[in-house]
């Protein structure tokens, strides 16, 4: 059984704050503090660049690789670290292109994370010659994959609505018809059981700044299925995805497996910090995670239903359909998101109606949601939203 005091007890999260939006950032866990410090002044400040052997820094996108691939279903040497999340996405779209030659579409939802699309639209255009991105609503996806469909790029958590994809569904299906399937996991690691093992999935790719705690700026991560990844041949063929990178070879030969999607130089730092995440991941049981964070939305869900009828729920009622957010619409969203924050519950905005709470049971609890609710309860019955100062939208929603 997973202890969420104490979970809890390792993340540093502001007095007087709720703090629902660990789904777009999580908050500073204690120790990542120390451990980044360490890293700059015991690692850098007196190693240098004898730190790369040393400080084991070569090694880190694969070492932390295989902690992640322990939340998501993959075995150890199958996830690599690096970049963000778009370069993962494009990535790993450009290898699925080129594993099936003779295919020209790009299958996604019209929920999908705008980035995603941008990306995919961005290699299309690069590639010329009829490659194309095909997006369709998110419940016409299974019967839209033809043999037309290279790859289908799809995200298992919308980040509006927070309705959950079947993987292991749409995986099956993508195979059936030839195509290759490729799942982002920004709203799935770290925040509902992933099995990309045992779903058959060929790619994924998630961000670790959101459920997994790494801090702003903190690295993506790319899998590719063991039985694919002696044969990938990376689009972004930078000099640490070589087989021998300090051989400066004039020709690019792939590396061993995942290596080979690894591009450049790692965020040492940033990875630090991440390391310092993970930790807490070890105190916890991703089905404890799972259970707890049905309990809070299911609660957040049915409060907010009672006292606030004039938000409507965007997210799925039946919570095995969902991740682990909550949405709600309202035309005046962005007004009541910052008269929540001005009163310490932090959630976000997404266009163009969206309220959006994440539930994180490693450092939120059902007071927390309690007190949240009541705060929400109250702005809407006094309609406190409604102040020129919650209507100018920042640059960041
Ligand atoms: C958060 C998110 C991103 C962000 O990508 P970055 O390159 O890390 O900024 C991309 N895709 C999805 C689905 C996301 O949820």
């Amino acid at each position: 059984m997973t202890d969420f005091d104490a979970t809890r007890a390792m993340f540093h999260l502001p007095d007087g704050v709720i703090y629902l939006d660990g789904n777009s950032l999580g908050p500073l866990p204690r120790a990542a503090a120390a451990r980044v410090a360490r890293s700059i002044t015991d690692e850098w400040g007196e190693m240098l660049i004898t730190g790369w052997n040393k400080a084991g820094w070569m090694d880190q996108p694969s070492r932390v690789g295989d902690r992640i691939g322990r939340l998501i279903g993959a075995p150890p040497g199958t996830v690599v670290m690096g970049d963000t999340l778009s370069v993962k996405v494009y990535q790993a779209l450009a290898s699925a292109l080129e594993m099936r030659p003779g295919r020209r579409v790009i299958l996604s939802d019209t929920g999908n994370f705008p980035s995603d699309l941008y990306m995919a639209d961005g290699l299309c255009r690069t590639l010329g010659d009829g490659y194309c991105l095909r997006t369709v609503a998110p419940e016409e996806v299974a019967g839209a994959v033809d043999d037309t469909v290279a790859v289908t790029m799809l995200t298992e958590v919308d980040y509006r609505t927070g309705r959950l994809h079947d993987m292991a569904d749409l995986t099956a299906r993508a195979h059936a018809a030839g195509a290759l399937a490729i799942w982002d996991l920004a709203h799935s690691a770290g925040a509902i059981p992933v099995d990309l093992t045992g779903a058959g999935a060929d790619f994924a790719v998630g961000c670790t700044y959101k459920y997994l705690n790494s801090g702003p700026g903190g690295p993506a991560f790319i899998y590719v299925a063991p039985h694919h990844a002696e044969g990938v041949r990376p689009a972004l063929s930078g000099w640490l995805g070589h087989e021998a990178p300090f051989a400066f070879d004039a020709d690019y030969r792939p590396g061993r497996g995942i290596e080979r999607m690894r591009v450049g130089t790692p965020p040492v730092l940033q990875l630090a910090a991440l390391e310092a995440a993970l930790d807490v991941w070890d105190m916890a049981e991703m089905a404890d995670v799972r259970a707890r964070s049905i309990e809070l939305t299911e609660g957040f869900i049915a409060g907010v239903e009672a006292a606030c009828p004039m938000l409507t729920l965007a997210s799925p009622s039946d919570p095995h359909k969902r991740g682990s957010q909550v949405s709600f619409r309202h035309p005046e969203g962005y007004a009541i998101m910052q008269a929540l924050i001005a009163r310490g519950v932090i959630g976000d905005f997404r266009a163009p109606d969206i309220l959006r709470f994440g539930f994180t049971p490693l450092y939120i609890g059902l007071d927390e949601v309690r007190a949240a609710m009541a705060i929400l309860a109250e702005v809407m019955a006094g309609n406190l939203w409604d102040r020129p100062e919650y209507k100018t939208r920042a640059r960041v929603t």
